[in-house]
């Protein structure tokens, strides 16, 4: 009952803050985009066969060609205590895999359609006790052919190299992140940017 109460009022809160801002937001020329209004919506159906994994969310597919991504935890500790975790075979932090992210503007994603953005990017495991979870989470750096940073727009958001891929796993209701990033990047206009998105690892489905 007490759970109850606390989401009962935390929602409260949320709502109010959101009015307030939506209200200051009228003022604000550098509204963020708010991907759950104006983006493909789950209902907007598709012509596909259905043969494929369909979807009206952006689909980002990872290739590592079979190599291990580190940043796995050792559960060894180095001399100042902190953790040590997996490296590459060459023994960098990273490894570098081919990344595609097929965002249609009129029709669903699928993993065989044409990629909006295709590059090699550096690739490891990021997070703190999430390194633990099934579902991991990664950081990514694109990359040219000769391992310089490379800056791509993505999903309409502004050109960068360096991205993180949440993959929320404790958060059940799978918006809390998106939901503060959109109502700080109201507030400041440096908090990053956000999308939903779907994820194959490897041929494997990893989800949202
Ligand atoms: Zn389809
Ligand atoms: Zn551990």
């Amino acid at each position: 009952m007490k759970y109850r109460i606390i989401g009962i009022s935390a929602a409260a809160v949320l709502m109010v803050l959101t009015a307030v801002l939506l209200k200051l937001d009228s003022a604000n020329p550098k509204n963020r985009i708010h991907q759950h209004l104006t983006a493909r919506q789950p209902d907007a159906g598709c012509d596909c066969d259905g043969s494929e994994l369909c979807t009206h969310l952006p689909l980002v597919i990872i290739d590592t060609e079979g190599q291990e991504i580190p940043g796995e935890d050792t559960h060894i500790d180095d001399k100042y205590g902190e953790a040590i975790y997996t490296v590459a075979e060459d023994g960098r932090s990273v490894i570098d895999a081919n990344i595609s992210i097929i965002d249609n503007q009129d029709r669903n994603n699928h993993p065989s359609d044409t990629a909006a953005v295709e590059t090699i990017s550096e690739i490891r495991l990021r997070g703190h006790s999430s390194r633990h979870f099934d579902k991991g989470q990664y950081l990514l750096n694109f990359v040219d052919e000769n391992g310089d940073g490379r800056q791509l727009e993505v999903m309409g958001m502004s050109a960068h190299s360096d991205w993180a891929l949440y993959g929320p796993y404790l958060d059940k209701s799978l918006v809390r992140n998106y939901m503060w990033y959109n109502i700080s990047g109201e507030l400041m206009e440096w908090a990053p940017n956000v999308r939903y998105c779907e994820l194959i690892l490897d041929g494997e489905y990893r989800g949202l």
